[in-house]
């Protein structure tokens, strides 16, 4: 079996030159391909080497791993409960279970590295204690190696394993600047070379309505593909909403379609805690591989838990713990899809056309004023 094959994936067949030649020139120029897969094949004719891999990554991690030179395990699962002595055998059962994480094999997970169950006093009385540890799962990833022997890694993200989806059916950024990508599509179609050192002018570029970086326009004007990123996080998550729209400084148009769509998003968060809280009959958590839904079980005793199927059945006490995170958790969505809208709203008020930017960084400035502005 060959190691696609042997990791669950499917080669992607090689590509016709015709194509490639046709596809290089919107290549150099920024555009992507719409997956994974169909990256594949054109690393390969530019002489790219692409490998699956095992990679072992956390399980709990929101974030996109896209590129990343290694797969490092980041960030831990806590586990918070009022009740010592489930903690302890809860601590006890998962050591019991656990196994070295080098030795996984595809789809297994283990946790290691747990924290000693550590409680303190609550002001009301009682305690709660608090339970951490590293919990990965072993994925099947892509190495790709370019022509100066420079190796990046992509795996699946959380949502894709979620929904059981490879890291090819996924677009994956490629690290253009730092690898050999552009210089390799250069030489294949004989055009200028990149000069080394040359400092990115913004000639041609312009700010995103909705990620407020700066971006390449295309031909017509609009947003070249990018992936969306938020100012002050470093993660990449799927395509940006202000791709083919016209940039910032040219037309408010797309910062009133933003608005609209905060509006939606606040009313739906809105909606979805007023309904939790008129009656509080399920809770759903998503996991890695499935959905549990939290339900009381009032026949229980106070702390207990017990699991049947995707349910999992609480006592009265534990059912209210989960109740009261529920809501404080509805509650930041609330707050944060509120914050949003005011900020569009504010943004396409302020809005007048403006020239397109120059060498001096323009876009992160003005985001951060017009996102001190709306707090005032
Ligand atoms: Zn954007």
């Amino acid at each position: 079996m060959d190691a696609w094959k042997a990791l669950g994936l499917r080669k992607p067949k090689p590509l016709d030159e015709a194509k490639l030649v046709a596809l290089l020139p919107k290549l150099r120029k920024g555009g992507g391909m719409a997956s994974t897969g169909a990256l594949v094949p054109v690393l390969e004719a530019l002489g790219w080497t692409v490998e699956p891999v095992l990679m072992i990554v956390p399980t709990d991690d929101a974030g996109d791993f896209s590129i990343v030179k290694d797969a490092i395990v980041r960030g831990r699962r806590v586990e918070h409960s009022r009740d010592r002595t489930f903690l302890e055998q809860r601590r006890r059962d998962l050591i019991e279970s656990s196994s070295d994480p080098s030795t996984l094999r595809l789809g297994e997970g283990t946790s290691f590295d747990f924290s000693e169950v550590e409680c303190w006093t609550r002001e009301g009385g009682g305690e709660s204690c608090e339970l951490s540890y590293q919990d990965v799962i072993a994925v099947a990833g892509l190495r790709f190696t370019d022509t100066r022997g420079r190796s990046y890694e992509a795996a699946p993200s959380s949502t894709d394993r979620r929904y059981n989806q490879t890291v090819l059916s996924r677009r994956v950024g490629l690290p253009a600047k730092e690898s050999s990508w552009l210089d390799d599509i250069n030489q294949r179609l004989g055009t200028e070379a990149h000069v080394a050192g040359a400092v990115r002018t913004r000639e041609g570029t312009a700010t995103c309505w909705r990620c407020w970086r700066n971006i390449k326009l295309t031909d017509d004007r609009t947003m070249v593909h990018h992936g969306y990123q938020r100012p002050g996080s470093g993660e990449i998550f799927g395509d940006c909403a202000g791709v083919f729209f016209p940039p910032y400084e040219l037309s408010v148009e797309p910062g009133r379609m933003a608005a609209t769509d905060a509006e939606r998003k606040l009313e739906a968060a809105v909606t979805r805690l007023e309904r939790f809280e008129a009656g509080p009959r399920e809770i759903l958590k998503a996991g890695y591989r499935s959905v549990t839904a939290l339900r009381p079980d009032p026949a229980a005793k106070e702390w207990s838990e017990r699991q049947d199927g995707n349910v999992r059945w609480l006592g009265a006490g534990r059912w209210a713990e989960a109740v009261r995170s529920e809501i404080a958790e509805l509650t930041r969505v609330v707050a944060t899809a509120r914050a949003n809208l005011e900020f569009y709203l504010h943004a396409v008020r302020t809005w007048k056309e403006r020239p397109l930017p120059t060498e001096r960084s323009f876009e992160f400035e003005h985001f951060r004023r017009l996102s001190k502005e709306v707090l005032r």
